[in-house]
């Protein structure tokens, strides 16, 4: 069985010793086998800051989105093989691989473009100039440049080429090498997308680095300079923010963890409108779609307590149809979770939840396809209810990765966003009404706790990008329980590669700041 090679200091090698096995999640056969025992990681990130960042540091940013536009056509002619594997660790069907993979290539390709309006230089000015002395004598001029460190980019099982991807692209312009540091679980697809572009050689030396398997030691050598991107469990990143390289030598830290995140039916939006139809179509595309293990799957819905029942119906009605099993079967929608464990993860939390809740829609009962359902990592969706939302804390605090969500009533809009924010911060909420002006207004009042408001009007029903899909345009990452992170957001995203500082000087030098400058396009 291949053991996957670790990509460090500009050589493939194995871990020595046995490692993880990684499994086919609806076979339960074994693919791989995943470590990174022995590697020199001290060795491995100075030669990625030394001839990486060096190397990425002499491009400007128009050449830097050059290569990114080369990195994603590699991807893109080997998307076939990715789907396989996609389809044999995770589990997936092939609208969910989609997800993952495209929404990747996608994401590249989108920094590609924004990234050549940035012009030739590798630093940007940050905003404008400004006087600090009478006459403008004497002037303040922000500046960004890239760290001179490495950015180290961890990730969460469920998106292993989004997830790689949507952090790579922002590092890579910004002019940072990095790092990639998969989940063990499913490695593969992020190995062989590296093992591609490697081979390639589209990048410079030393700006892409790959450790697969345990985390044992990989802060340690870490150094203040350098950036650690994490996205998992909000249990890790409590770990990882205690880590001497963080806590002691000021390592810049990003955190994307769990999010109870809500739909919120507007007190317009009676059963039968359209904003009504829209929220049951998204709760039910939010709770199937990668099996619900997204960070930014509708996990709480609330509804006006007179529609709770008729909600909860017309959400079950469509959860009925949902084919579960393995997606090898051209008729099956939903295919399992990413592993056994991830399986053990959900039923241990349903089995919690479950106990504070009623059961709306029981996913015990729906047959599962082509599948031994004592091997493979399949869940049916649950569709579970908490009259009282206000003294059933568990809902708003367990997160269970799976196809679950809960229904909760709220007496009016004010009660509504309240129960939202017992989410003690999300990555998104999403509304549901014909009422722009209760649109806009909610989204204010859910901004603070919130990364992102996804506002649906009917007008907007075909066009909308949907709740739980990140668009490299808008902000991704959220405050308090969701990590405190941000991700994406257009050019934003370089803020966390870039380093901030202020030039002080006459109007000559700050002159020749903008002229090396020139033909980019103002932050
Ligand atoms: P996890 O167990 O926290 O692991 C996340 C990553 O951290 C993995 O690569 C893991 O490696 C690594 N890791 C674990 N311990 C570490 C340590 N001591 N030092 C360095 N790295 C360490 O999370 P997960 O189970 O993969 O992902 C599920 C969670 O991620 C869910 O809660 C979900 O909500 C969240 N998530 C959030 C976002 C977001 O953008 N906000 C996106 C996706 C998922 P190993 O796999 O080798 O242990």
């Amino acid at each position: 069985m291949e053991k996957l090679a670790n990509y460090l200091g500009g050589r493939w090698t194995v871990g020595d010793d046995e490692g993880t096995t990684i499994k086919d999640a609806i076979l339960g056969t074994s693919l791989a086998r995943v470590s990174a025992a022995g590697a020199d990681l001290p060795a491995a990130y100075r030669w990625a800051r030394e001839q990486g960042g060096a190397a990425l540091r002499a491009l400007g940013h128009a050449q830097r989105a050059a290569l990114l536009a080369q990195v994603a056509g590699v991807l893109q002619q080997n998307r076939d093989k990715y789907y396989d594997i996609s389809l044999r660790n995770s589990g997936t069907v092939k609208n969910d691989s989609a997800v993952d993979i495209d929404g990747g290539i996608y994401t590249l390709n989108y920094y590609a473009k924004a990234g050549a309006t940035l012009g030739d230089a590798s630093t940007r000015l940050d905003g404008d100039a400004v006087a600090l002395a009478r006459d403008n004598a004497f002037q303040s001029q922000h500046v960004l440049v890239p760290t001179r460190g490495v950015a180290l980019l961890i990730n969460a099982f469920n998106f292993p080429s989004w997830g790689f991807l949507e952090k790579a692209a922002p590092a890579l312009l910004a002019g940072v090498p990095i790092v990639v540091k998969p989940a063990t679980a499913t490695a593969w697809l992020t190995h062989e997308m590296v093992k591609d572009i490697i081979e390639a050689k589209v990048l410079p030396e030393g700006a892409l680095s790959l450790v697969c398997g345990g985390s044992e030691g990989l802060l340690d050598p870490l150094e203040p300079f350098d950036i650690v991107s994490f996205t998992g469990s909000a249990d890790t990143a409590r770990r990882l923010r205690a880590h001497p390289a963080i806590a002691e030598r000021a390592v810049r830290f990003n955190g994307e963890t769990d999010s109870l995140n809500s739909a919120i039916l507007g007190p317009d939006a009676a059963p039968g409108s359209e904003a009504f139809d829209a929220l049951v179509r998204e709760v039910v595309r939010e709770m199937t779609v990668k099996s619900g293990q997204k960070c930014t799957a509708i996990r709480r819905i609330l509804v006006p307590q007179a529609w709770y029942d008729e909600t909860a119906q017309a959400i079950g009605a469509r959860l009925a149809k949902i084919s579960v099993g393995d997606p090898r079967n051209e008729s099956v929608r939903m295919g399992s979770l990413a592993s056994s464990a991830q399986r053990a993860n959900v039923e241990q939390g349903l089995a919690e939840l479950r106990g504070a809740c009623d059961t709306l829609f029981d996913g015990s009962a729906v047959p599962l396809i082509d599948v031994d359902p004592q091997v493979a990592a399949c869940v049916a969706p649950y569709l579970l209810g908490a009259r009282n939302g206000d003294h059933n804390a568990l809902v708003h605090d367990l997160e269970v990765f799976g196809p679950v969500a809960t229904l909760i009533p709220y007496r009016d809009t004010h009660h509504a966003l309240e129960l939202a924010r017992r989410g003690q911060g999300s990555l998104v909420a999403s509304l549901y009404s014909a009422d722009p002006h209760y649109l806009a207004d909610s989204a204010l009042a859910l901004a603070d706790s919130h990364g992102r408001v996804h506002a649906v009007s009917p007008d907007v029903a075909k066009t909308q990008t949907g709740h739980g899909n990140v668009m490299p345009q808008s902000l991704h990452g959220g405050p308090g329980r969701a990590g405190g992170g941000e991700e994406l957001g257009g050019l934003r995203a370089l803020g966390l590669y870039q380093r901030r500082a202020a030039v002080q000087g006459s109007p000559e030098v700050i002159a020749a700041l903008a002229a090396r400058h020139a033909g980019a396009t103002p932050r």
